[in-house]
Order: C-alpha cells, then structure tokens, then sequence
C-alpha cells in the first residue's frame, strides 16, 4: 500500500499524497517542509552584509548621481563616510587601531535633498533604513517618544532581524530642533533640546540598548531585544535656520585676529553655508559631545532654477519618468514640451516650493489626465503649455504657495 515516505502515514490518512520517482509526500509533509523552507529564508533576508558588495567612494558617488542632482560635496563626504563605515565593520576587532565611526551631519535647507541623499545610499547598501523625526523625542519619562523608538523603527525596518539591523542605517531629521533653547542652560528642564541630546549621545556612540519591540513606552513585563548600536550608521540631517549668520560671525572676527597685512581669504557671502565648521554647529546650541559624535559634517546647496529643472527629468526615478510611467501602463505615451517643464519650474521657484513644490505642481497639472485618461485617451498625450496653465489656473494655484 502506498505511504508517505516521509511519516509513514497510509494514503487513507492523508487528505493527498504525492507520488514521486521512487516514493511519496503527504500533505502535511508537504505543509511542514514549506514551513522549514520559509524560515530558512527569512535568515537568510534580503540584508545579508556578506552580500553587499562595497563599492568604492568614487562608485559610490556614481550611484548617488543617478538619483540626487548637484550637492556633489555632500555626495563626496557621504560617500566617503558609508566607505569608512563599512569597512570598519570588517575590521579585526584585535586590530590596534580602532576605526572611528563615522556619523555624519548634513546641515541644507529642507527640501534639498538631505533625506534623498542617506534614502539612497541605504537602498545601494541593501541595509535597513529608518528615518526618525528629532521632534518628537523627549527625555524619557516625558511625553513624547522615548530615544530607544529610533531602534525600534529600526528593528521593524529589518523585520526584526536583530543582526541586520544593526548594521542599518538611521536618518534622523531635524536634528536642529533639539538644540539647546538660548546660551544659558536654563532654569527649568528642556526636556526636548539638550536632554535628548544627552540621550542621544549613548546611541550614537555605540551602545547595547534594550528596545522595545512593539515601540511605546517601556513596561515591566514587555520582553526587550538587545540592540547594539555599534555599526549603526546615523546620519544627521536639519536645516539649522540661522545658522549663516553665526558663521558670518565666526569668519569675520577670525579675519581681525589674523595679521592685518595677511591676505584675506576670498568669501563668498552669497553661500556661508559652505564654510560650516562645528563650531558653528555648537553656537547653534548643540552640546559638544553630540558634535563629537558626529565627526562628519557637510553642507546641501539650496537649489537654483537649474538645478529644479534637472530635477524635474534627470534622476533615474524623476517625477517625469513617473509619470510617463504610469501612464504608459494604460498604453499611453506622454509628453511634455519643453515650455511646460520651465513652466513648473518657474511656478515651483515662484511659490518657494523648492523641489517638494515640482511633484504638487506637477500633480495638480495631471490629476484630470489620470483620472479621465484610463480607457478615454489612445496612443498619445502631449502636455502643452496651455494646457499645463489652464489646470493650474484652474485649481487655484494660489493655494500651492508656501506659507
Ligand atoms: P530634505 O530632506 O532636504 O528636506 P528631501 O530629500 O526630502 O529634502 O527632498 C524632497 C524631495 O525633493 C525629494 O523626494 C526629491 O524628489 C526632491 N529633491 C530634493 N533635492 C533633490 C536633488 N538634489 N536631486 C533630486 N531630487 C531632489
């Protein structure tokens, strides 16, 4: 009589059974063996270090221009930094020399590309990304979440996979928002600036961090996982508003120490951003220690209007392919004359949208097109300028303008 090769059940307990070249499989071995495999698989995830080949800088950089326009500074350091960072990582740990790590700071106005930029180069790394917002941490023990969230976000990122995620990496937003309020550390508690800072401090730095799988709040009973924050890569980003002006300071009372016949380096005034040191960072308010711990520090250039028309169709992924994406999909081809791209740009610089500002103009542009052209439009759809002012006009675009 037949039976399952592999539990020896007879074809009447089994509900089927599968006959081989030389035996048999019940459905309930079929059931377990697809269970094996899957969690066989699930170790093996997607972040599997090994598997990552590490480009060099230059690569690096390479890979980021397909994405990201201009900010070739931000791109050189970043790319450098990712390199250190991960060779750290296959470093000995008996090795004399002990690699630092390297955090970064990314100081640009928003809307520049800072969250593009750590958003991409985790995507080439293949690693688990999260990206928190500095705002709504608190010192624990406030309202607010706890700094342990950060983990936690990244733990969910790599599907609780303990050992991926400590090799991710964490993009944490407005950094700038937890600078210490005034000069003065001040009466009462800031529970929200210099408090998280020190919290902080411990993560960036590298430390076991017990974190709370579900996020929340930490309560007795809930069983923690232990996350080393080691090989955590964090990368700073925040637009440090005002901050010009204290590097103005800074260069101008350098150059009255320096000998008068000394030749005075040429300044460009109309871009202080480049010349940020983290000293500045700490007359913003950040406590020394956090900059220490961030050993990286670079600079994003507020897009032009040239740089918004790149953006608008030169990325791999830009909000034009997009949409001709889309709606090549439905069998359309789309297009867009030349006067219609400058003529979002010259909207998106108008409403000080900066390159956040192309994807709602553009949107607005297209909505009655993705709605109606499913099923109504054939072949071929070319996006006039007309056509383009006569939705925007339509929808009020005096509603898209910034604040
Ligand atoms: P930030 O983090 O600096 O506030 P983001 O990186 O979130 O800004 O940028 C917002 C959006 O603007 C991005 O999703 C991207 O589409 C676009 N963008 C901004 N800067 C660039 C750039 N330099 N190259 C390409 N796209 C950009």
């Amino acid at each position: 009589m037949d039976k399952c090769s592999f539990c020896g059940r007879s074809r009447k307990d089994t509900n089927l059974l599968i006959a081989g070249v030389s035996g048999h499989i019940c459905d309930s071995c079929i059931e377990q063996a697809h269970g094996i495999l899957e969690e066989e698989f699930k170790k093996k995830s997607s972040f599997d270090m090994k598997e990552v080949k590490l480009l060099k800088p230059a690569e690096i950089k390479k890979f980021l221009d397909q994405y990201v326009i201009g900010q070739d500074q931000a791109k050189k350091y970043l790319s450098v930094a990712v390199y250190n960072h991960y060779k750290r990582l296959t470093q000995p740990s008996a090795d004399e020399v002990e690699i630092e790590k390297s955090n970064i700071v990314l100081v640009g106005e928003t809307g520049t590309g800072k969250t593009l930029l750590a958003r991409t180069i985790a995507r080439m790394l293949h690693v688990p990304f999260t990206i928190v917002d500095a705002t709504v941490l608190t010192e624990a023990g406030y309202v607010g979440e706890d700094i342990e969230s950060i983990l936690t976000r990244l733990l969910q990122a790599a599907d609780y996979n303990v050992e991926a995620a400590q090799k991710g990496i964490v993009f944490i937003d407005e950094i700038d928002k937890i600078a210490r309020k005034g000069d003065n550390p001040s009466i009462t508690r800031d529970v929200s600036g210099e408090g998280v800072q020190q919290g902080l401090l411990k993560l960036l730095e590298g430390a076991v961090v017990n974190v709370p799988p579900q996020g929340g709040r930490k309560h007795p009973d809930q069983k923690m996982i232990a996350v080393d924050t080691k090989n955590v890569l964090f990368i700073c980003g925040g637009a440090f508003d005002g901050i010009e002006r204290k590097i103005g300071q800074r260069l101008n009372t350098r150059v009255v120490g320096y000998s008068a016949s000394q030749q005075r380096d040429a300044v460009d005034p109309t871009n202080l951003l480049q010349y940020i040191s983290p000293q500045d960072l700490k007359s913003f308010g950040l406590i020394p220690e956090i900059i220490g711990r961030l050993p990286i520090l670079t600079y994003l250039n507020p897009l032009d209007r040239s740089t918004l028309r790149l953006i608008l169709t030169e990325p791999k992924n830009s909000i034009v392919r997009q949409y001709k994406k889309l709606f090549e999909m439905d069998k359309i081809e789309l297009t867009f004359t030349e006067e219609v791209l400058e003529y979002i740009v010259d909207k998106a610089v108008e409403f000080k949208l900066g390159a956040r500002g192309l994807r709602s103009i553009c949107e607005t542009i297209m909505m009655d097109y993705m709605f109606e052209s499913p099923g109504k439009h054939k072949g071929k759809l070319e996006i006039t300028l007309d056509l383009a002012k006569g939705k925007l006009e339509k929808a009020n675009i005096g509603l898209l303008k910034a604040g």
